[in-house]
C-alpha cells in the first residue's frame, strides 16, 4: 500500500514536471519578466512577454520546440530583427529585437539582403526548408527595432489565425508570488449607447487593509445625477500586477466584477488578435491614461469593442436610479492565481436624476458610428465610421494649407485619409509632404497629382517641404585617414525634415549590407574579407523626398604590404 502511494506521488510529480517543461525556455538564464502579456500600452496591447537579458545583447536564443523557420523580417522599426518558428499543435513562437541569427539562417538572411540589395528584408519559408530542433540555438538577443533596451520580446501565436496567445499560460518557469494591486476605482455615468456623459465621473482612491490582497471600501456614493432614465453607470479599476524580481508594473491576467455571486463583467488575457490591438484605447480609461499615465481597466465595454478578452457575454453596465444601491465584488488575479479582492456597496444618492437626452449633438460632436468628409478646393479629408471611440468635440479648422482636425491627444481607431493640393509653386511636388503635428507623415502623390497620406493621429495638418539631403559622417574613424584597421565602421546619419528611405554601401562598386540603427541614427557595416589593396567606400543615403547624399572614401582597409627595399649594391 505504502509503495503504491509513493508511486502515485512520483507519477503525479512527473506529470507536473512534464507540464512545466513542455517548452524549452527561449533563454538559458533564469526567466525574469520585464513586461507581461496584455499590458496596456499607447495604442496597443503588449502582445507578448519581455524577458530580461541581464541588460546585455548577444545572449543565445533557443527554439522552444521542434518546428521550422516560417518567417524572418529585418527592419529598423518595430521588431527589428525577428524570427517566427512554426511548431506542431498550431503554435508559432516569435523572437523579436534580435541582434543576429545563427548558422544557415544567418547565411540565408545575408543572401536575401544581397539579392534585394537592401538591409530591410522579409521572407516566408515552407515546412521542410529550414527545420529546427527543440532547444536549437537560433538567434542572439538584442535591442534592434523600436526596442529601448536589451531584452527578448517573445510571443506565442496561433499559427492559423496569428492571434497572440498569453505565453504565461504555457508553463514557462517564472516565479510570481506577488498579488495585483487595486489602487483606485472610477465611476462614470453612461448614455444609452454606452458613451461617457461629460463631467460625470469620479475617482475613489482605495487603501489596502493591511492583509495585503484585500482592499477595503465600504460604501461608495455617487451623485443622483449619475443616474438617467435610459443610461447607466460603469466602473473601471486602476490595477497593476507585479512579478517577483521586478519593480515594473505589469498588466493583470484576469478580473471579475460580480454582485452577490452573479458575474457582471469578466476580463481574461488569453488571446488578442493583432487587428484588435488598437482597441486598447477602448478598453482602458483613455482620459486617465492621458492625464496621468494611470492604467484603469474598464469593467464594461461598448458595443463596437471586438476584443476577445471578455469571456462572458456581459457589458458590465449598471442601471442604478437615485436611492438604489448594489453590493459589488471586484477581484483581479494573475496567471498563478495570486489575487486581490475588493468588496463594496455602490450607492446612488437620493435626488434629481440627469434628465437630458442628447448629451452629444451631431452638430457639435463627431459621433463614433458616423462617417465624415471635409472637402474644399484644395483638400479632402475622409473619416470612416467608427474612427472615434467616444463622441468627440468637433474641432475643425479648414484654412488650407493649415488645417486642424481635432486634438493630437485624442486617440482614433481607423486611419483618416488626407488629400492636399501641393502648395509651393517653386518646388516640385516630389519635394513636398504632408506634415501632421509638425512631423513627417508618409506621403504619396496620387493620380490627381495631389499629396495623399493616411493618419491615425489627429491634430495640425499642413504641407512640409524638403530639399535638404541627409548628412553622413564617419563616427568611429577619421574619414581623412587613408588606413582603417577597424572591422566595424559606423556613421552618423541625420535627416532633418522627412526620413531616410534608402541607404547603400558600395565597396569598390559592389553592394554590401549596411545596417540602419534608427534610434541612434547610425549606419553600421561589418567589413567583409577584402584583398590587400586600396579600396573605395561609397555610401548613398536618400530621404523620402528623393534628396540624395553621397559619402566616399579611398584607402587601405588592411595594412599595406611592407615593400622590401632593393638590396644595396656593394660595389
Ligand atoms: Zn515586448
Amino acid at each position: 500500500m505504502k509503495l503504491h502511494f509513493f508511486l502515485i506521488v512520483v507519477l503525479i510529480s512527473a506529470c507536473k514536471l512534464i507540464a512545466q517543461t513542455n517548452f524549452h525556455p527561449p533563454l538559458l538564464i533564469p526567466l525574469n519578466l520585464a513586461a507581461n502579456f496584455g499590458e496596456l500600452r499607447p495604442n496597443h496591447f503588449h502582445m507578448g512577454v519581455d524577458f530580461k537579458t541581464n541588460g546585455r545583447e548577444g545572449l543565445p536564443l533557443y527554439s522552444i520546440d521542434k518546428g521550422y523557420v516560417a518567417r524572418v523580417k529585418i527592419s529598423p522599426n518595430g521588431y527589428g530583427k525577428v524570427i517566427y518558428i512554426n511548431h506542431p499543435n498550431n503554435i508559432t513562437s516569435v523572437y523579436a529585437h534580435c541582434s543576429g541569427f545563427v548558422g544557415i539562417l544567418d547565411s540565408l538572411v545575408k543572401q536575401k539582403q544581397q539579392e534585394a540589395e537592401n538591409f530591410e528584408v522579409e521572407f516566408y519559408l515552407d515546412e521542410g526548408e529550414l527545420p529546427i530542433n527543440k532547444g536549437e540555438h537560433v538567434a542572439f538577443s538584442g535591442n534592434t527595432g523600436s526596442s529601448t533596451g536589451p531584452h527578448l520580446h517573445f510571443e506565442l501565436r496561433n499559427t492559423t489565425t496569428e492571434a497572440a496567445l498569453n505565453p504565461l499560460k504555457f508553463g514557462f518557469d517564472i516565479k510570481d508570488t506577488k498579488v495585483p494591486q487595486i489602487s483606485a476605482l472610477k465611476v462614470v455615468a453612461l448614455t444609452k449607447k454606452g458613451y461617457q456623459i461629460p463631467n460625470k465621473s469620479l475617482i475613489f482612491p482605495l487603501k489596502k487593509n493591511g492583509k495585503g490582497s484585500i482592499v477595503k471600501a465600504t460604501t461608495i456614493e455617487i451623485p443622483s445625477n449619475f443616474c438617467s432614465l435610459d443610461g447607466g453607470q460603469a466602473l473601471s479599476f486602476e490595477v497593476n500586477d507585479f512579478i517577483d524580481g521586478s519593480t515594473n508594473a505589469c498588466g493583470i491576467y484576469e478580473s471579475h466584477l460580480s454582485s452577490l455571486g452573479d458575474t457582471l463583467f469578466q476580463q481574461r488575457m488569453d488571446s488578442i488578435y493583432f487587428d484588435h490591438s488598437r482597441f486598447v484605447n477602448s478598453h482602458k480609461d483613455y482620459d486617465e491614461y492621458l492625464i496621468s499615465k494611470r492604467k484603469f481597466n474598464k469593467a464594461y465595454k461598448v458595443a463596437q469593442n471586438p476584443l476577445t478578452i471578455y469571456p462572458i457575454n456581459q457589458i458590465g453596465i449598471l442601471t442604478l436610479q437615485p436611492g438604489d444601491s448594489i453590493q459589488l465584488n471586484y477581484t483581479a488575479n494573475d496567471v498563478k492565481n495570486n489575487a486581490s479582492s475588493l468588496d463594496f456597496t455602490l450607492k446612488a444618492k437620493k435626488g434629481e436624476r440627469n434628465n437630458l437626452i442628447d448629451f452629444y449633438s451631431p452638430s457639435t460632436h463627431f459621433i463614433p458610428d458616423s462617417s465624415y468628409i471635409f472637402q474644399g478646393e484644395n483638400y479632402i479629408i475622409s473619416i470612416p465610421a467608427f474612427t472615434f471611440y467616444e463622441p468627440l468635440k468637433k474641432y475643425v479648422v479648414l484654412a488650407y494649407p493649415n488645417l486642424i482636425l481635432g486634438n493630437q491627444k485624442d486617440p482614433i481607431q481607423l486611419p483618416i485619409t488626407l488629400k492636399l493640393k501641393p502648395i509651393y509653386s517653386k518646388v516640385t511636388i516630389e519635394k513636398q509632404f504632408i506634415k501632421i503635428n509638425n512631423s513627417y507623415t508618409k506621403t504619396t502623390i496620387n493620380k490627381e497629382n495631389w499629396l495623399e497620406a493616411e493618419t491615425k493621429t489627429l491634430g495640425k495638418i499642413n504641407i512640409g517641404i524638403d530639399t535638404i539631403p541627409p548628412t553622413v559622417n564617419a563616427l568611429n574613424f577619421n574619414s581623412t585617414d587613408t588606413l582603417l584597421t577597424k572591422k566595424t565602421l559606423t556613421w552618423k546619419v541625420n535627416e532633418g525634415q522627412t526620413e531616410l528611405i534608402d541607404y547603400d554601401l558600395l565597396i569598390d562598386s559592389i553592394w554590401y549590407v549596411l545596417e540602419y540603427e534608427k534610434k541612434g541614427s547610425y549606419l553600421i557595416v561589418t567589413l567583409p574579407m577584402l584583398s590587400n589593396e586600396p579600396h573605395t567606400l561609397e555610401i548613398v543615403a536618400v530621404d523620402a523626398c528623393q534628396n540624395k547624399t553621397s559619402w566616399t572614401w579611398k584607402g587601405w582597409l588592411t595594412k599595406p604590404p611592407i615593400k622590401e627595399e632593393s638590396p644595396t649594391k656593394l660595389d
